[in-house]
């Protein structure tokens, strides 16, 4: 299997270099050349492997470069027993007849980036090897990254002690909440460092980018022997890692007989940059009987109104949620899905990007619409219908969940009464309720809450649900702080010069 550009000038690129580059040279996403296959025996024969294997089987298709037991070291170091993940890694609850709900934030930041943030690091270090320097020095991989808050712990958890990698993450001084600073001022690991900036997340991202397109700095960095990286959510070793739990989620169910192998199912998908529900979609071109993806945003709609109209346009109002992960006007993946949809109309491509950058706004062709038409379904939940629907599903079902779940599971109610459809569902679960305890505990509780910090907060929701608290989160306000850094826009780049010796 090799990878090309969406944007059509490149191709023939191995899983690992394209793995390595994360971005392609022309600006476009890497996608894979051909359709990979599953036939039916191969199904079954999937439907019985648990995580690990499951993950290497499909790994195996995709990652060709990759030998047998490099796979197995890496998914073994991402989710096997020394991991934070439970042996099932990506569970699944029933909460009604219709609708079963699967668990992504059983890893160790209780979120879902942590599904394909704890292997992405490992295919790296191997990556590395297979592309040694041609002045034979020892390739070093830093990772930048800004953060608004879950991404961050995420990388620093994914990279911490990986060989051949270091890792720097910049958080706005006051623009994270406190239980996301001090997951991330508490982070252990000998190659990672954390700085608090002054300024908010979009100074942060600037300064990033800033060091990121400084050619004079990068030369630098490269003869010290450091090449700068990103972790963001458009490297295809974090697509890949999460085409696994769909069939995963799928396969639970059958061997729990609830489904017979070969009917059909629905996601629902709480959507932001689109990596997490385009993994879906490959993993259905692949295989896996899926009869609707149903794609949920909150009032950030960008994403539903292209869906449903074949117009994206990103001229409107950024509005901060509850549902912060899904904040977002641009969002990345769709390209790959435009790629795919179109019939890999590179040029159509290359084109809408372009507009997308100077104008802010592109449409697609009728049939384009009409083949992503055929196979999502899309609507957003407003604040208030995500707090109602926290506080329902936690009333009716005595479950709980968090916000971003709280969006799909009411978009999947609009979808039900729309279509009048009694497929099975899946409603794809992000984040732990305990992150957000602010809005699950307002959602659950009939009074009005007294003043509380985030720890409070903890276990007044774990005492009123009986939910464990997840283990990630407990006692870290007792943790001692390793990064008290704190630095101006201006210092960043002298912050990361010192980092990289
Ligand atoms: C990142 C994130 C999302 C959005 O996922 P995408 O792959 O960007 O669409 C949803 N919920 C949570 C909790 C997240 O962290």
């Amino acid at each position: 299997m090799t990878y090309a550009s969406t944007r059509g000038t490149v191709s023939g690129v191995q899983f690992s270099e394209a793995v390595l580059k994360g971005i392609a040279p022309d600006g476009g996403l890497f996608v894979p050349e051909e359709q990979v296959r599953f036939d039916s025996l191969e199904i079954a024969e999937m439907s019985e492997m648990n995580y690990k294997d499951l993950a290497k089987a499909i790994f195996s298709r995709y990652a060709t470069d990759f030998t047998e037991a490099e796979l197995d070291t890496c998914v073994e170091n991402a989710y096997g027993s020394k991991s934070a993940f439970p042996e099932a890694v990506a569970p699944l609850s029933y909460v009604s007849d219709t609708l079963s709900v699967l668990e992504l934030w059983h890893g160790p930041t209780s979120a879902f980036k942590d599904m394909a943030l704890q292997i992405l690091p490992e295919f790296m270090s191997v990556a590395l090897k297979k592309h040694p320097r041609e002045d034979g020095k020892a390739r070093q991989i830093a990772i930048l990254t800004a953060t608004s808050g879950d991404t961050g712990k995420a990388a620093l958890e994914g990279f911490k002690d990986v060989d051949g990698i270091r890792i720097m993450v910049f958080y706005p001084e006051n623009g994270v909440s406190e239980m996301q600073k001090y997951q991330m001022i508490t982070q252990e690991g000998s190659n990672v460092r954390v700085m608090a900036v002054r300024g908010n997340f979009d100074d942060a991202q600037t300064g990033v980018k800033k060091i990121f397109t400084d050619n004079a700095l990068n030369q630098e960095f490269n003869e010290r022997g450091f090449e700068l990286s990103s972790a963001n959510s458009i490297n295809i070793g974090r697509l890949l890692p999460q085409i696994v739990y769909y069939y995963y989620a799928y396969f639970t169910m059958v061997r729990d007989q609830k489904l017979k192998l070969g009917t059909k199912v629905n996601f629902v998908v709480p959507t932001g940059n689109f990596g997490n529900i385009l993994a879906c979609y490959y993993a259905m071109k692949s295989g896996l009987p899926v009869n609707r993806i149903i794609c949920a945003t909150n009032s950030n709609c960008v994403v539903s109104d292209f869906i449903n109209t074949g117009t994206y346009d990103a001229n409107r109002t950024f509005t901060l949620t509850i549902s912060p992960a899904m904040d977002i006007l641009v969002s990345s993946n769709l390209e790959r899905l435009l790629y795919h949809a179109s019939g890999e109309n590179v040029k159509m491509i290359g084109k809408v990007m372009d507009e997308l950058k100077t104008a802010g706004v592109y449409s697609v062709d009728r049939k384009t619409l009409a083949n992503i038409s055929s196979i999502f379904w899309s609507a957003s939940g407003q604040e208030a219908e995500t707090m109602e629907t926290i506080g329902s599903v936690y009333k009716e079902n005595q479950y709980l969940i968090d916000p971003h779940t709280a969006v799909g599971v009411n978009v999947y109610d609009k979808y039900a009464i729309a279509t009048g459809d009694m497929t099975p569902t899946v409603a794809v679960s992000t984040a732990s309720p305990f992150k957000f305890n602010k809005s699950v505990l307002q959602a659950v509780s009939e009074d009005t809450l007294k003043e509380m910090t985030e720890f409070e907060m903890l276990t007044v929701l774990s005492e009123k649900t009986g939910c464990p608290i997840p283990t990630p989160l407990t006692g870290l306000d007792q943790k001692p702080v390793l990064h008290k850094g704190v630095c101006d826009v201006d210092a960043m780049r002298s912050a990361v010069s010192d980092f990289l010796v």
